[in-house]
């Protein structure tokens, strides 16, 4: 199964290629994406073995996924800003309530 993405980490501000280790914040990425690569494909496993899906069906989601901004580039486009329900005001991605009125709000969980 093939998933588009980028194969080796880039430094933004360099261009160049970061070390296979990596240091500080990065490592850590390193160390929490391997782990949800892991999860994810443990994940996939059990949905595979015990309710019949397969590879085909995962990635034509992932295509989906991918296209809902209308470009095939391996990532979902940032959800632009939305407003509280309640007061209309612009509020924080991930917030789970109005800042500015206190009301409950609904999270998108793979918001970007
Ligand atoms: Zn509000």
């Amino acid at each position: 199964m093939y998933i588009p993405g980028p194969s080796t980490p880039q430094d933004p501000l360099s261009s160049r290629p970061l070390s296979a280790a990596g240091t500080g914040e990065v490592a850590r990425l390193q160390v929490q994406v391997e782990r949800l690569l892991m999860i994810t494909e443990a994940l996939w496993g059990i949905l595979k073995e015990q309710h019949g899906f397969d590879d085909k069906e995962l990635q034509k989601r992932i295509v989906e996924i991918d296209l809902r901004d209308g470009r095939m580039d391996g990532k979902v486009a940032a959800a632009p800003p939305t407003e509280c329900p309640k007061c209309g005001r612009t509020i924080a991605k991930q917030s789970i309530r109005c800042m500015y009125c206190g009301e409950p709000l609904l999270m998108d969980p793979f918001a970007r």
